[in-house]
């Protein structure tokens, strides 16, 4: 199965964290954080569409401006997710600069800021052509179990306990939606943007009498073909969908672990921040972070498929082996 997320960090383990998931077959990316993204180009910032922000401590924080920047001037839509404070770090960055030339803008930048409060959201956009002024107070709506919800995935969080809220987020489609290559030559098919239109009538629960237009082929150039749901169905393998879990700047709580264990339950990958070695527990205590261990355990517990440790501390610098090392071999249950 081709998987429609592809996860990756923007920038090195000991870095700010940024986690790029970049959508196949689609001109678009999301963010878990929002560290220093300058290795990013402005075509893959641009994809961009979702932030979702753990904390603002400013390693997690930092690359607003450079979005800012880079967005600026542009047609653009950004929903912004973050804990209790995310209204005000945003509106505190946004009134850092001077905009008394962006009113008559051709293209207007919009920022969509969602702070999560444990039983409601507060929602409020901050406008390019309103000088990024809020110009209405935030609304407030009730907490769902999503804070995004759309046809082939949804985002969930959970409240973290890192001496301030911090969020933890798990990505996750619905179904995993497979076109069958040989069935498709067996029906005489080519592929092409149709089969799009095809798996979105199936995520959308559409009746088997809905028609499908597909277009002229090259032996055939006069004939669009308009077939019902119900005969093309069989083309498509459904499976379980893809499970993307970021947990990171924690306390090894009970608390935190019921919820990590809660959101990461059988992920396909599990980002864990695993920034001491156990040795250091107290430290990474101290600090409210995990510990390479912690993470392995959580990873285990919680029967995810792949465990990928970073946000390591720079005091292991030559030495973050260890730290996958610790992780990897407690997940595995060598020890
Ligand atoms: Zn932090």
């Amino acid at each position: 199965m081709k998987p429609i997320f592809h996860p990756y960090f923007v920038n090195k383990v000991d870095g700010d964290p940024v986690l790029y998931i970049d959508f196949l077959f689609d001109r678009r990316a999301i963010l878990f954080d929002l560290g220093q993204l300058s290795t990013l180009s402005p075509k893959k910032l641009l994809r961009i569409t979702d932030i979702f922000i753990s904390h603002t401590h400013m390693d997690h924080f930092f690359g607003f401006d450079h979005l800012l920047r880079i967005m600026l001037g542009r047609q653009r839509h950004i929903r912004l997710y973050g804990p209790v404070g995310i209204l005000e770090n945003v509106a505190g960055k946004l009134q850092g600069y001077t905009w008394n030339l962006v009113g008559n803008y051709e293209h207007n930048l919009l920022f969509e800021v969602t702070e999560v409060h444990d039983d409601h959201l507060l929602k409020a956009t901050f406008s390019c052509r309103e000088g990024f002024q809020l110009m209405h107070p935030p609304q407030m709506i009730p907490a769902g179990n999503f804070l995004l919800d759309e046809l082939a995935f949804q985002v969930s969080s959970v409240c973290l306990d890192h001496f301030i809220p911090c969020l933890a987020f798990c990505l996750q489609e619905k179904n995993h939606l497979n076109v069958n290559k040989v069935k498709l030559q067996e029906m005489g098919l080519a592929v092409g943007p149709w089969l799009r239109e095809l798996k979105e009538a199936i995520r959308a629960g559409k009746p088997d009498d809905t028609l499908i237009t597909i277009p002229s082929g090259s032996s055939d150039p006069d004939r669009e073909k308009k077939v019902p749901l119900s005969r093309l169905r069989p083309l498509v393998d459904i499976s379980r969908g893809q499970k993307i879990v970021y947990v990171v700047d924690c306390a090894y709580t009970e608390s935190n672990r019921e919820k990590i264990l809660a959101l990461a339950e059988e992920g396909d990958y599990f980002f864990c921040e695993a920034a001491f070695l156990e040795k250091d527990r107290e430290r990474a205590a101290q600090r409210s972070h995990l510990t390479a261990y912690q993470a392995g355990l959580l990873a285990r517990q919680a029967r995810v498929r792949k465990l990928i440790p970073f946000h390591f501390s720079p005091r292991y610098y030559g030495s973050y082996h260890l730290l996958v090392d610790e992780a990897n071999r407690t997940f595995r249950g060598a020890c």
